[in-house]
């Protein structure tokens, strides 16, 4: 029981530290961007492209912040009891403008009194990772349907996509470290989401096809009567 309790009180440390090292190092990053990409616009060729470059890495440097860290801080009440809804209307919040500016949409189909027990900030990072990707998947007249229903003691999520998809090679890797098929990819997202919802005794496969879109469930215990 100490060295449970000890752990948890480590664990704590740890993502207390990364979430504010994560908020540190972003702004940083984006003064420095900012400066890069005002010299892109007066470089000649040859300088050019070793800015470009710069900024890739300096972008690759804050994907991994936003798929690794930037929820990882506890909130107060680590096992509270979370309703799903209130949660997908923050993480929509965040997300609709990345999928309008793709040309896309998100819609969200989830009864109000659905629960769960979890971490609110570990939640919508385990599905931000998934709905982005959803996003970053969608061609023209890009669709991403959000749906939740209970069955028994068992909450379903559906993370629904009408974007590129995936053949059997690249869904038997996913969740692995480093395995991105973007150029500005981190490969960390998933990986990250599987930890978060095992770590809540949930469980998540993907159906998918190449041309016609994904389908990522996520089953959860569900909380209350
Ligand atoms: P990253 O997004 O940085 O590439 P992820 O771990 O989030 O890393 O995803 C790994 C890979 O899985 C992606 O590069 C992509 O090829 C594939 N993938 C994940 N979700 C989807 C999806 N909804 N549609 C198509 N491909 C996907
Ligand atoms: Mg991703």
């Amino acid at each position: 029981f100490n060295n449970e309790l000890q752990r948890s009180e480590k664990m704590e440390i740890i993502s207390e530290l990364a979430a504010s090292v994560a908020h540190e190092v972003r702004n940083p990053l984006q003064v420095t961007r900012g400066f890069l990409q005002l010299l892109t616009g007066k470089a000649q060729t040859a300088e050019r492209q070793y800015l470009e470059l710069a900024l890739v890495e300096l972008d690759r440097a804050s994907g991994i912040i936003t798929d690794f860290l930037t929820f990882a801080k506890p909130e107060v009440g680590k096992d509270t009891v979370l309703s799903v809804s209130e949660e997908f209307k923050h993480i929509e919040g965040i997300l609709g403008p990345l999928a309008h500016l793709q040309g896309g949409k998100i819609t969200v189909d989830i009864p109000e009194n659905i629960m769960i027990r979890g971490n609110s900030s570990k939640f919508k990072q385990a599905f931000i990772n998934i709905v982005k990707n959803s996003i970053e998947a969608l061609g023209e007249e890009g669709k991403v349907h959000i749906r939740c229903y209970r069955q028994q003691n068992q909450v379903f999520i559906h993370v629904v996509d009408n974007g590129e998809g995936m053949g059997p090679e690249v869904l038997a890797r996913l969740g692995e470290p480093y395995f991105s098929n973007k150029t500005k990819g981190t490969g960390l997202g998933l990986m990250v989401t599987f930890r978060i919802i095992e770590a809540m005794d949930g469980d998540i496969y993907f159906t998918s096809k190449q041309g016609v879109g994904t389908d990522a469930v996520i089953t959860l215990p569900a909380a209350g009567e």
